[in-house]
């Protein structure tokens, strides 16, 4: 079967890769898309990455092959399947601390969704893997796992109706936010340098959104003077930390939701301290995020449709990490 198979150093192209095959609980699945999420850059940018690898997370495929005692799914069904699945008993787990459980880290989509064929393991077919229904899209369902994710952060957030939150970077993740936060009835302001991102945000529900300058400008006003009680970077991680800080209120939260190399953290703890600031991240989401997320855009209560910007073959993958990292795109979404 062809794959979009990363060899390091940049090299990423569609090459033959062996066809997985299927044991007992287990699913082979036809792709049908699978979005392409800036971890997956992250890892392609990354010298550390173990090659060859085939990235991918945001699946949605057919029903291919169904392993033995597999009653749930048949062959045809139309599925969105997620790629880290948690024991959910270890202590980990038990705390809500469901991706660093070693189960979650262990598990994956065999080879990854920028792949023709993939095997869906045991854990991920009972506990991750959803049937779309006719009336959602391929492309408004392979945001199943990145809204899951968004969802577990603004939980840990601990966001509460009447706060002010600010997301920075309103690319599709920034937005994913966006809507959230305004279902979590807080006043929402969107920060990025491109004009007409801001403008989409503010489309998506968002109070005010524009430049950092500006945010800082609206987040003040919305909170009558005290700052925002939240801010979530999706981007540009140490060079806007301070200014997260800045902007977030005495005893306010910056979360943090990027994942990029080399981010640090420029902050006095004196800071922290004197202000009471907390720094929370999330990473990655739990089954049971999962299911929310897939409630949400089944009940079409959280618009992704039009994040998708840009589609590409396998084949031109590496065109589309291209077209993100240049900020081109809000979101690539790759097909067979
Ligand atoms: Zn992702
Ligand atoms: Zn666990």
């Amino acid at each position: 079967m062809k794959a979009a198979v990363y060899r390091g150093g940049g090299r990423l192209g569609a090459e033959e890769w062996p066809r997985p095959s299927i044991g007992d609980g287990e699913l082979l699945l036809r792709l049908r898309g699978c979005g392409l999420c800036g971890s997956d850059i992250a890892k392609i940018v990354d010298p550390a990455t173990r090659v060859p690898a085939v990235f991918g997370h945001e699946v949605v495929g057919e029903v291919a092959a169904v392993g033995g005692g597999v009653s749930a799914y048949v062959v045809g069904d139309r599925v969105v399947a997620a790629h880290h699945v948690p024991c959910g008993e270890c202590h980990y787990c038990r705390r809500g601390s469901d991706s660093m459980c070693a189960a979650f880290k262990a598990s994956n989509l065999d080879p990854g969704g920028f792949a023709e064929y993939v095997r869906v393991p045991v854990p991920n077919v009972r506990h991750a893997t959803f049937r779309v229904p006719p009336h959602v899209s391929d492309e408004a369902a392979s945001f199943v796992e990145p809204l899951a994710c968004c969802l577990r952060a603004v939980r840990r957030a601990r966001v509460q109706a009447g706060d002010t939150a600010v997301v920075v970077g309103l690319g599709s993740i920034g937005c994913l936010f966006v809507q959230l936060l305004k279902r979590a009835r807080a006043a929402v302001v969107g920060a990025d340098a491109l004009a007409q991102r801001a403008v989409f945000a503010r489309d998506l529900g968002a109070d005010a959104a524009g430049t950092l300058e500006a945010a800082a400008d609206a987040q003040r006003e919305l909170s009558a003077g005290r700052g925002a009680d939240l801010v979530v970077l999706t981007g540009g991680g140490a060079a806007v930390l301070p200014w997260a800080a800045a902007v977030a209120r005495d005893g306010g939260a910056v979360h943090y939701f990027a994942g990029g190399g080399g981010d640090a953290l420029p902050l006095p703890l004196e800071t922290l301290y004197h202000r009471e600031l907390t720094i929370t991240a999330t990473y990655s989401s739990s089954p049971s995020d999962l299911a929310e997320a897939f409630g949400l855009i089944a009940g079409g209560a959280v618009e992704v449709d039009r994040l998708i910007t840009h589609r590409v073959p396998l084949e031109r993958l590496a065109a589309g990490v291209d077209l993100m990292r240049r900020r081109e795109a809000f979101k690539v979404y790759v097909t067979p």
